[in-house]
């Protein structure tokens, strides 16, 4: 399944006219196959198995390439301030605690297309993407900071 996203992924930019060199598709992989939502740091990290000539100017351009092509997106509520990046190949959304600044994927039935629809009709806006963030604590924020869910 990892593999049919990347290779979805990597027909995408080709399909685009977008040059895949071995430092682009090793970024892309990193970013297909880890569900961490990386800083550019922990992805120039993270890639260390030598197989390619990598400097984190590259990650950073590599990122804006395809930030801008839709297939990543940017999250600015990382727990030390810096932009995270996650594969958006799948739509899903997140849930982000409020204390740690942990990012976790929920992954949902739902479809954005009827909210971009909606969204469209109801202010003339044309939609380019939609991404939702929900905030709260995590289950070990909960615990560490004693807080007991209200059941309704
Ligand atoms: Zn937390
Ligand atoms: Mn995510």
């Amino acid at each position: 399944m990892t593999d049919k996203n990347l290779e979805q992924a990597l027909d995408i930019l080709k399909d685009r006219g977008i040059r895949i060199t071995p430092q682009r598709k090793v970024i892309l992989e990193y970013l297909v196959t880890q569900h961490n939502h990386p800083s550019v740091e922990q992805i120039f990290n993270g890639i260390k198995d030598g197989s390619v000539d990598l400097g984190i100017a590259t990650v950073y351009n590599t990122l804006q390439i395809l930030v801008a092509q839709k297939l990543v997106i940017e999250l600015s509520n990382g727990d030390d301030g810096k932009m995270r990046y996650d594969y958006f190949g799948i739509p899903h959304y997140h849930a982000i605690c409020l204390n740690c600044g942990k990012i976790t994927d929920i992954f949902t039935e739902l479809t954005f297309h009827e909210a971009e629809r909606e969204a469209e009709q109801k202010s003339g806006y044309l939609i380019e993407s939609t991404h939702v963030e929900t905030h709260g604590y995590c289950p070990e924020c909960q615990i560490n900071l004693g807080l007991t869910k209200i059941n309704k």
